[in-house]
């Protein structure tokens, strides 16, 4: 059974206990790595300027504390395979929504199912709603 590693449970420690729950049955299942919990000021703007978030601190769901959302990614990552991306992501939200807990996905901001009309791919993103 695959296990979350120091750097992973850190950063998942800074994370709403939903989102936490969520991750702590995901990882039984499926080797995944937790990049990015709470994120402070200087980081959100960092990411803002490099184009890697749309939002200034502190309205995103990042920021709040604890965070509102998580980046995970599968292990070990492969940024170029988006195809294991959306399987994380299928598995990661489904699991979730059966422990009650609906989660919005970086890879469907707009939540209709559909990957094809999602303006800005952000595929380790996961937030609460
Ligand atoms: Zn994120």
């Amino acid at each position: 059974m695959p296990r979350f590693g120091k750097r992973s449970r850190e950063n998942l420690s800074t994370c709403h206990k939903d989102l936490q729950k969520v991750f702590n049955e995901v990882i039984k299942h499926v080797d995944c790595s937790v990049l990015e919990g709470h994120r402070d000021e200087r980081t959100q703007e960092k990411l803002f300027s490099e184009g890697k978030t749309k939002v200034h601190y502190p309205m995103g769901r990042h920021n709040s504390k604890p965070s509102r959302a998580v980046d995970v990614v599968p292990y070990p990552v492969d940024w170029n395979d988006r195809e294991r991306f959306h399987l994380f992501s299928g598995f990661v939200l489904g699991l979730a929504r059966g422990m009650g807990i609906t989660l919005r996905w970086g890879g469907d901001w707009n939540m209709n199912f559909e990957v094809d009309d999602n303006k800005f791919d952000d595929f380790p993103h996961f937030e609460l709603r």
